[in-house]
C-alpha cells in the first residue's frame, strides 16, 4: 500500500499530463476547424489567404493539389487527434482509481472469510468489516486540492 503522499504525488503528476493534452487536443481542434474552413474555401473557390496557407507548410498551388494537401493534412490530424483523445480518457480512468482507497478499492468495506470446524464439518463464516484504511469512507487520502482539480475534467468525446 502506498503511504498517502504517494498517491497525491501521482495524481498531480496525473493532472499535470491532462493539462497537457487538453491544450494539445485545443491546439490540434483549431488547426481542423481552420483546415477544414479552407477546403471549404476552395471548394466554393473563394481567395485563401497566403498566411492560412503557411500555417500548413502550403503555398498558393493549384485549387486541386492544395484540396489534397490538406485533406492529408486534416485526415492526419483526425487521428492525431483521436489517440490525444484516448490518452486523455485512460489518464482521467486513472485518476478516477487513485480517488479509491487501495485497501477496499473504494467499497468502504472488507470481506474476509474465516473457517469454523466442527465435528469435521468445515464452515466458512464471511464477516464484512468496515476498512481500517478510509475508515469506509471508500476514499484515498487526497487532499481537498487534488480533489477538486480531479473532479474538473471531464471525458472527451470520442467521436
Ligand atoms: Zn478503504
Amino acid at each position: 500500500m502506498n503511504p498517502p503522499n504517494q498517491t497525491e504525488e501521482d495524481a498531480l503528476r496525473t493532472i499535470k499530463e491532462l493539462n497537457t493534452l487538453s491544450a494539445d487536443i485545443e491546439t490540434i481542434n483549431n488547426e481542423i476547424s481552420l483546415a477544414e474552413n479552407l477546403l471549404q474555401k476552395i471548394n466554393d473557390t473563394e481567395k485563401v489567404n497566403v498566411e492560412d496557407l503557411q500555417i500548413f507548410g502550403l503555398t498558393q498551388q493549384s485549387p486541386t493539389t492544395l484540396k489534397l494537401r490538406l485533406r492529408g493534412i486534416l485526415s492526419t490530424k483526425r487521428s492525431k487527434l483521436s489517440e490525444l483523445k484516448k490518452n486523455y480518457n485512460n489518464d482521467l480512468q486513472l485518476l478516477q482509481d487513485l480517488k479509491k482507497c487501495p485497501a477496499c478499492q473504494g467499497k468502504g468495506t472488507i470481506t474476509k472469510v474465516s473457517y469454523t470446524r466442527d465435528e469435521r464439518i468445515i464452515t466458512p463464516i464471511t464477516k464484512t468489516e468496515q476498512c481500517s484504511n478510509c475508515t469506509g469512507t471508500g476514499e484515498a487520502s487526497l487532499s481537498s486540492h487534488v480533489k477538486t482539480l480531479i473532479n474538473s475534467f471531464t471525458r472527451a468525446n470520442l467521436t
